[in-house]
């Protein structure tokens, strides 16, 4: 697998990264030893870049995975909603002690949005910078589904890292479409930003032409690396197949395909509504002000997903 140095960090990831949200609590929700396996599996393959959240609640399979490899050989991204001084280090001190590490390699703040959402959580990234000063954080950054933060932070020179949505036909993207991501990243690029990716095939939307949503991202010029959700074994060879012959094998495809897919609604659900009104097939109810999807009538399609404010939907 290639190696690439994420921007002006200095840092050098796998051009696949391992999104690491499908074995935790809101998709898979394996057992750590069971998730560790997975991710050690992917280090085994050459993936050494993992991205977490602290809302993902998986440091302890990461934890575990670690501990048979050398820790300098992988390199960690995580994330919180951090926006003070105090919520910044108890985020920090909670990613140490759950993964086990004495630093982080990439410390990012959640779902940014603008440059007024930067500003409002900056005393955070002040506490970073500050980590980073003492050896404890290698680099900061942001994660967005905003072309407008993708922008703000170029304002930011401490701001080094950007992890935004990007996929074919630009879902999720919140403020604009897959063309004026790209432009966006571009100039992010240009200004020394390592970029990453993430949701390359639309939180599972573009399943069905994984091989085309999977070779648009790679032929993105902007992105250093891009994050995969991958939840079994079987899905790592089918992503590192993807990445060094664009094919994915037809007995691994086979297997991945025969899984159960669902409409999985995230518990930060606001229950606005939006998706019960744009789904034509009755598929989603809201039940105590939560989207409680029907499985009887959803065909999938995933058209709620496009219109959820919160991106917590997702066919999985
Ligand atoms: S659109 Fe999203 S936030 Fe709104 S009710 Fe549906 S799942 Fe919940
Ligand atoms: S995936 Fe499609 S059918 Fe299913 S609830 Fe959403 S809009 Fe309705």
């Amino acid at each position: 697998m290639e190696n690439r140095i994420l921007g002006d960090t200095g840092i050098k990831v796998s051009e696949l990264c391992f999104g690491s949200l499908t074995i935790g609590p809101l998709q898979a929700n394996l057992d750590i030893t069971e998730g560790a396996e997975i991710i050690s599996y992917a280090f085994s393959k050459g993936i050494n870049f993992i991205d977490t959240a602290e809302i993902y609640n998986n440091y302890g399979h990461i934890k575990e995975a670690l501990k048979a490899v050398n820790r300098k050989d992988i390199v960690i991204a995580t994330k919180s909603y951090s926006y003070s001084n105090e919520t910044a280090e108890k985020s920090l001190s909670k990613a140490l002690k759950e993964l086990g590490t004495d630093y982080i390699d990439i410390f990012l703040l959640h779902e940014q949005e603008s440059i007024h959402t930067i500003r409002g959580h900056y005393e955070a990234i002040e506490y970073f910078i500050k980590a980073k000063e003492k050896g404890i954080i290698r680099a900061v950054g942001i994660s967005t589904h905003r072309i407008e933060a993708v922008l703000a932070a170029n304002q930011y020179r401490e701001i080094e890292v950007i992890h935004p949505i990007i996929n074919k036909i630009g879902i999720g993207i919140q403020d604009g479409n897959v063309e004026d991501m790209i432009n966006a990243l571009k100039i992010s690029y240009n200004n020394g930003k390592g970029i990453y990716g993430m949701k390359p095939l639309g939180g599972g939307h573009l399943i069905k032409d994984v091989e085309g949503a999977v070779e648009f991202v790679r032929k993105v010029p902007y992105l250093h690396s891009f994050a995969m959700g991958m939840q079994s074994k079987d899905e790592v060879d089918a992503n590192i197949n993807l990445i060094n012959t664009r094919y994915i094998p037809d007995d691994i495809k086979k297997r991945i395909n025969k899984k159960e897919r669902r409409l999985h609604v995230a518990d930060w659900c606001i229950g606005c509504g939006s998706c019960v009104d744009t789904c034509k097939n009755d598929g989603i109810h809201l039940i105590d002000d939560k989207a409680v999807p029907d499985m009887e009538k959803c065909v999938l399609c995933g058209y709620c997903a496009r219109k959820c404010p919160e991106f917590c939907i997702k066919v999985i």
